[in-house]
């Protein structure tokens, strides 16, 4: 034995910090929302193997449960590792091809990421265009496709970005369909929160995140294809790019076979499955039931206060509120001064929306009415400090 001693001692130069004990912040912005109790407390779970018999049974539980949430029958149907970025580019990455044509909109911030991930697999990039704060419609997708015969069209269900809800979803895959191309739907500020209904409104491919309406961290990704999507994906001639998210490969592992492919982010399977339990105890319809009803009460609370949304009831997002900042209030001020003062986070607006908007998020866990009645409350102090009186 060596008679080194196992007592270690920091030498000098080792950083030396206190205990993580970050604020108590009530989270209402664009997400990440609040997790639930139940999901933090599956995070401290042992770990088991990632190949581990009773593993595979907890993946076979969240598959399921993804289906349930997604409302559809898809056999591919898995979380992404990664952030809801990584389960956009494996839907985007795997089934446009070289030279393939997708068409993406323009209205919102995820509508550019869509396209630089359609460019960086090859693919060309057409769009259709609305300005931020407005749905697409449909008589434009119609006519989008009729000039440039897209392969893929990709459309975000609720653009985070502008708080806009895209309705007439039906619509717009009967369009795609009647041209031979593929859907690909982005929910990550949907799923779990606001209706979605994969199969019956034949979306190919849709793709979300945990921590906005599912009140998870961020870590493990839903992703559901259709066979006809899936077809097109492993009939590819060039394999796709990136070889993490190359479904063929993560087949191996989420299908039959049960094989390596890399280590699942164990931690973030369990949260998932435990917020995804909450999704089912709940009831799928009864939760957008509840984003409907609270975010309804935050609605009519801000109007009340004399502020106004950006978003008309036709297309209104529950999950996402964009309220527009009043003449002569300082939309920073107030989101400084909420964060400062009450521990409450709220975001600004983006892009063509920047300075125009805040955007309140009203998402799973945090959709509850006592966070409806502290936002009411501090934003009426807030807007105070700032002088104005709308009511
Ligand atoms: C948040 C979000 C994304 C990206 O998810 P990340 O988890 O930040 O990678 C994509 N699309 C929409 C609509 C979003 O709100």
């Amino acid at each position: 034995m060596s008679d080194r001693s196992l007592e270690t001692v920091a030498d000098d130069e080792a950083p030396q910090f206190g205990e993580l004990s970050p604020p108590n912040r009530t989270l209402m912005g664009p997400g990440p929302s609040e997790v639930h109790p139940r999901v933090l407390r599956g995070m401290s779970t042992p770990l088991v193997g990632h190949l581990d018999p009773s593993f595979v049974e907890i993946m076979n539980e969240v598959q399921e449960l993804l289906r349930y949430t997604f409302r559809t029958d898809n056999q591919w149907t898995i979380p992404v590792s990664g952030t809801g970025s990584a389960s956009m580019e494996a839907a985007i990455g795997n089934l446009v091809e070289p030279g393939d044509t997708m068409l993406v909109p323009t209205n919102g911030y995820f509508g550019g990421r869509m396209a630089s991930m359609a460019e960086r697999a090859g693919g060309e990039v057409v769009e259709v265009d609305a300005p931020w704060g407005e749905p697409l419609d449909p008589a434009d997708v119609e006519a989008a496709f009729d000039e440039h015969q897209p392969d893929v069209f990709g459309f975000v269900h609720a653009e985070t970005s502008t708080g806009v809800l895209q309705p007439h979803v039906p619509e717009l895959t009967d369009i795609a369909h009647a041209h031979d191309a593929y859907v690909i739907a982005d929910c990550v500020t949907s799923l779990g929160g606001v209706e979605m209904r994969v199969d019956e409104w034949d979306v190919d491919v849709a793709y979300s995140g945990p921590q906005k309406c599912l009140s998870c961290p961020p870590g493990a990704s839903p992703l559901t294809l259709n066979d006809r999507a899936m077809d097109k994906v492993l009939d590819r001639e060039e394999q796709p790019r990136s070889w993490y998210l190359d479904l063929s490969l993560l087949e191996g592992y989420w299908g039959d076979e049960r094989a390596y492919h890399h280590t699942a982010p164990i931690t973030n399977v369990y949260a998932i499955r435990e917020a995804l339990r909450l999704v089912a105890e709940e009831g799928i319809e009864s939760r957008w039931e509840r984003h409907l009803d609270v975010a309804g009460d935050l609605k009519a609370g801000l109007q009340d206060m004399g502020l106004e949304m950006n978003a008309p009831d036709e297309y209104w997002l529950p999950s996402l509120n964009a309220v527009r900042v009043p003449d002569a209030v300082d939309d920073a001020a107030v989101i400084d001064y909420l964060l400062e003062e009450y521990d409450l986070e709220i975001a600004s607006g983006l892009g063509d929306l920047a300075g125009d908007i805040w955007r309140i998020g009203c998402m799973g866990y945090s959709a509850r009415p006592q966070n409806v009645e502290f936002l009411l409350a501090t934003m009426e102090d807030a807007l105070a400090e700032q002088g104005f009186d709308g009511a």
